[in-house]
């Protein structure tokens, strides 16, 4: 019997590396509702509403031009965010969407219209999707609810060995504001703000390997 996995959690704290691989030992569709919110906020940058010049009502009168797709790449064996046609996986990861991504994540018609899609995503059970209110907004009757919690120290580590590897130019302690940041802004938005849905369980991998506790949410999952 398949199920639906909300997977929650603080920035990088390896929500996305258990949900990749939890998806895909049980056969399920995987999706990172972060690339969404990231993809909007690019959309943001590239038209000028956000930055220098802000202009949010600009922005939503042209969310209906945002044309978002996840894209199957079966060499890397992973599926990678487009945005109107472009594939642009490798740049919404990069700090410029970064800063900017929790105040597009503010905006309650953005929200309103990506919870809309990731409903839809998920129409049908085998899902694992990760994010900030998964498990509270998006699905609330999951069947398995997941929260994942780190120190600041251990995400910012992780996050800042990802950006070097994709050759970002970027200081430990850029990182680690960021994070920080950004776990302010999403716990204390209006809108969904980010927090542990009542019957989500709580991993903190600050001292626990992502290996055991990968096994764990296995398990559970299969119960
Ligand atoms: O998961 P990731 O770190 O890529 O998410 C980037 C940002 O997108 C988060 O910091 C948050 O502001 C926003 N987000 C959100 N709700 C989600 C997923 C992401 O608000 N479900």
């Amino acid at each position: 019997q398949k199920i639906t996995i909300a997977i929650d959690g603080f920035s990088s704290t390896g929500k996305s590396t258990i949900a990749k691989r939890l998806a895909s030992a049980l056969g399920y569709i995987y999706v990172d509702t972060g690339a969404m919110y990231r993809a909007v906020t690019l959309f943001a940058i590239n038209e000028d509403f956000i930055g220098e010049n802000e202009d949010i009502p600009g922005l939503l009168r042209c969310l209906n031009q945002i044309q978002l797709k996840f894209v199957p790449n079966k060499e890397l064996d992973r599926s990678e965010m487009y945005l109107n046609g472009e594939n642009v996986e490798a740049e919404i990861r990069t700090m410029k969407v970064s800063e900017q991504v929790s105040k597009i994540a503010t905006i309650a018609e953005v929200r309103e219209l990506l919870v809309d899609m990731q409903q839809k995503m998920g129409k049908e059970k085998g899902l694992v999707m990760d994010g900030r209110d998964i498990g509270t907004v998006v699905f609330p009757d999951a069947e398995l609810k997941i929260f994942m919690t780190a120190s600041p120290d251990a995400r910012a580590t992780r996050r800042y060995k990802e950006l070097l590897e994709r050759g970002e130019e970027v200081t430990y302690e850029e990182v680690l504001k960021n994070v920080q940041e950004r776990d302010r802004i999403d716990s204390t938005r209006e809108v969904s703000p980010l927090k542990k849905a009542e019957d989500a369980i709580e991993f903190d991998n600050s001292d626990m390997g992502l290996e055991e506790q990968f096994e764990r949410i296995h398990n559970l999952a299969q119960r």
